[in-house]
């Protein structure tokens, strides 16, 4: 399969959403219509269902003409389908993928100030979960066409809207894996077009910047786990599950990769170092030497965002321990995500892991290809052909290349492993020795992501 090519999509849908809704136009007060549809509808893992919203979608591009046939609502689960719609053109050249996720992460109520399964505009700004990430890219896609359709417009190629499921994790499966293999036939494109990767960006209502994924840190989750004996809290021992994980998470906190600057990150920082002004702007200058200046690294890290960009980092998410609070807890479980620079940083991981961690143990190869930190030289091409077109957005806008720290796509496990003795320890710090009996297994599932998965 090929390597998918990563365009960014110029939408300017999302500019008009903040127009008051008296000012619409019939086709802006769809797109808004289509949005607030999607935000109220939740497609969390936990309690949503993807299915109701390509359905919801699915009646607006029948009722707009498209053939049955040429909407499809497809996936292995009956919660959680995908979305497929072709949109035919004259056939003149290859078809293009347009793809977005309908799935959004867990949103708590009780984490949010407001509802975040309710679509609210408040001071010029959207708030519901999904907003940004990425029912405004769904929204955006899904009008276009709807538009392009009541115009009569004939593409010269077919559009294929690919809506996906399962991208944020958690899901039984991810929905562009699943449509690669298995429905190969509705996805075979030319290229794909990638709503959730870069895209324009304003500060104080002014056009900053508009940025270009160029590649993407690879993502890989530990699961750890402690157990004990056990026994009743009214006789406690110093040997206890939750002090030993938390004593390893401690010195996961203080733990720091080293920084690394490759093509992709100092290209990044040299445009952006043209943008930024004052202190951060020196500062970029400063870690573009050879070697980098501490001091200016040190200040950039403090900035979680130039942090995740300037090198690997892990970080505990979830915690999981005990069974009752008169018991001595039997077993203590956290979760903690890495986001990869590269593959070589997914050995170097491996080693270290073998070396403080050495009862955890890896799969012999990843499941998945990581993203590469080098892009071939047509992916660049094709992302600086896109950057170029700025027409939408504005022509003084200038372009970056970037890393992009988040997104999960494919999270599956695809390693077990149990070994009766161990030590608890994190890479650069002491270990603290568990008594064998007592600590008798580290278990590690590892997740991988690929969202550079060739989609033709
Ligand atoms: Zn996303």
């Amino acid at each position: 399969m090929k390597a998918m090519v990563f365009f960014i999509l110029l939408l300017p849908f999302s500019m008009v959403l903040s127009l008051r809704a008296a000012e619409l136009t019939p086709h802006q007060q769809l797109g808004r219509d289509l949005f607030k549809a999607l935000i109220e509808t939740d497609t969390t893992h936990s309690t949503g269902d993807t299915t109701k919203a390509a359905e919801l979608l699915a009646r607006r591009f029948r009722d707009t003409g498209f053939p049955e046939a040429d909407v499809q609502i497809i996936g292995p689960t009956l919660r959680n389908k995908n979305l497929v719609v072709r949109y035919r053109g004259t056939g003149l050249k290859p078809p293009v993928v347009l793809l977005a996720h309908l799935d959004v992460v867990e949103a708590k109520r009780e984490d949010w100030s407001l509802d975040p399964f309710k679509l609210t505009e408040k001071d010029g700004f959207f708030y519901g979960r999904g907003t940004s990430d990425i029912k405004d890219g769904v929204t955006g896609l899904s009008a276009a066409l709807l538009r392009l359709r009541r115009e009569n417009f004939k593409p010269n190629r077919d559009l294929i809207l690919a809506l996906t499921s399962g991208e944020e994790g958690g899901a039984d499966y991810n929905g562009a894996e699943w449509l690669l293999t298995n429905r190969h036939e509705l996805v075979k494109a030319a290229f794909c077009l990638n709503a959730d990767s870069g895209g324009p960006q304003m500060r104080h209502g002014k056009k900053l910047m508009y940025s270009v994924q160029a590649a993407e840190k690879i993502y890989q989750s530990f699961r750890l786990e402690v157990k004990g004996s056990g026994g009743h809290s009214s006789v406690p021992t110093k040997d206890n599950p939750i002090y030993h994980l938390a004593a390893g998470l401690l010195r996961l906190s203080q733990f720091e990769f080293p920084a690394r600057l490759g093509e992709i990150t100092r290209r990044y920082f040299q445009t952006m170092s043209q943008i930024e002004t004052g202190q951060t702007a020196a500062d970029m200058k400063a870690i573009l030497k050879t070697p980098p200046d501490s001091k200016a690294l040190k200040e950039l890290s403090a900035v979680p965002f130039y942090n995740a960009i300037l090198r690997t980092t892990a970080v505990a998410t979830m915690l999981q321990a005990g069974h009752a609070e008169n018991a001595l807890p039997q077993m203590a479980r956290a979760t903690v995500n890495c986001r990869l620079l590269r593959t070589s940083r997914l050995k170097k991981l491996r080693r270290l892991c073998d070396a403080y961690w050495p009862t955890i143990r890896f799969p012999s190869r990843p499941s998945k290809q990581p993203s590469r930190a080098r892009p071939r030289r047509s992916r660049q091409k094709s992302c600086e052909q896109s950057s170029n077109r700025k027409r939408e957005y504005g022509r003084g806008s200038p372009s970056s290349p970037s890393w992009k720290p988040a997104p999960p796509t494919a999270f599956f496990s695809a390693s077990r492993a149990r070994r009766p003795t161990g030590s608890v320890g994190l890479p650069g710090t002491s270990t603290t020795s568990v008594p064998t009996a007592k600590m008798n297994a580290w278990v590690c599932r590892i997740s991988t992501m690929d969202w550079n998965s060739s989609i033709n």
